[in-house]
């Protein structure tokens, strides 16, 4: 009803849309006299679907143990080939697109390209792991105008963040940055692995103002990173803690989703689904998933290692 109101006011100021809006406002006390034993319907979300892929880590390396570098490519070509058969809004892949080298970026991306859908990157760790003359243009390359992001899907927020904003990777060795990041792990007494980072105080005021925003805007939210914050994990964010924070000020954020751990892990809090995906590039045998969003859960549909979960949304 106030929607309609607003919009009637909004019209340019003339006599005739004074007497439209008086119209209107006689039409809709009028409908609202003659309803007064039905509440107005819910407009539901309607149900989309989206890829989820963490840690393809590709180089051309064999490798040892469980981690299989150099068979990224083509889990990562079968995995494009299975999504463009689905109709996904979009791809998100979760960051530690390739383990090292400049030159692994141009085997993996033109595959990532062949997605039929949009396809987004969450900055990693490991996509840091070029020459330092190049670290700077690591985001460009991921075709990302910005390190961290938003934008929305049908009422949904989707909130991406750079957690090598703080660290040790992501910058030259001679610069301001790396230096910030030495001044922040000491001063803070950090004990969290230094292959780890942080989310800034930019970066940290522009979520809140986008966790408004969305509010604002009636929209649930979901966030990516690359770190885990939850639960207590050697993989989690130096500042895990100061976003777990941020997050539980905002009841309309539902998940926080994430690789770097690749063993994948999942708990809840304070109506919170914390979920890390399990890392394509161990073992032989792939892992990737999808999330459909209904009105009332996330269904992750794993593939390959990846598990089956039901989410419930909690009001
Ligand atoms: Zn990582």
């Amino acid at each position: 009803m106030e929607n309609k109101v607003n919009y009637g006011a909004n019209f340019p100021n003339s006599i005739v849309s004074i007497q439209f809006s008086f119209i209107v406002l006689l039409i809709v006390l009028g409908f609202m006299s003659c309803n007064t034993s039905t509440s107005p319907k819910k407009t539901l979300n309607p149900n989309f679907s989206f890829g989820l892929i963490a840690d393809c880590q590709y180089c051309n390396v064999i490798g040892e143990g469980q981690r299989k570098y150099s068979q990224s490519d083509e889990k990562l070509q079968a995995c494009v080939e299975h999504f463009n058969t689905m109709d996904l809004s979009w791809v998100i892949h979760l960051g530690d697109f390739i383990d090292k080298d400049w030159e692994s970026f141009d085997v993996v991306e033109p595959i990532y390209r062949q997605l039929t859908m949009p396809g987004y990157h969450v900055l990693g760790n490991h996509d840091f792991l070029v020459a330092d003359s190049l670290k700077g243009f690591v985001p460009k390359r991921l075709g990302l105008p910005s390190s961290y992001y938003h934008f929305v899907t049908k009422g949904w927020r989707f909130i991406i963040l750079d957690g090598n904003d703080i660290s040790f990777h992501a910058y030259p060795k001679e610069s301001q940055a790396y230096k910030a990041a030495e001044s922040y792990y000491a001063d803070n007494q950090m004990t969290s692995a230094i292959w780890n980072g942080a989310i800034g105080m930019q970066q940290m005021i522009w979520l809140e103002e986008t966790f408004q925003m969305a509010k604002e805007k009636d929209e649930q939210v979901i966030l990516f990173c690359h770190f885990p914050v939850f639960p207590d994990n050697p993989h989690n964010l130096w500042n895990a803690t100061e976003v777990i924070n941020l997050i539980e000020k905002y009841p309309h954020v539902k998940a926080y989703i994430n690789g770097h751990n690749h063993d994948g892990n999942y708990a809840q809090k304070n109506g919170v689904h914390y979920l890390t995906m399990k890392g394509m590039v161990d073992t032989e045998e792939s892992s990737y998933g999808i999330l459909s969003i209904e009105e009332d859960r996330l269904i992750l549909t794993g593939i390959g290692r990846e598990e089956d979960r039901v989410l419930e949304i909690t009001k």
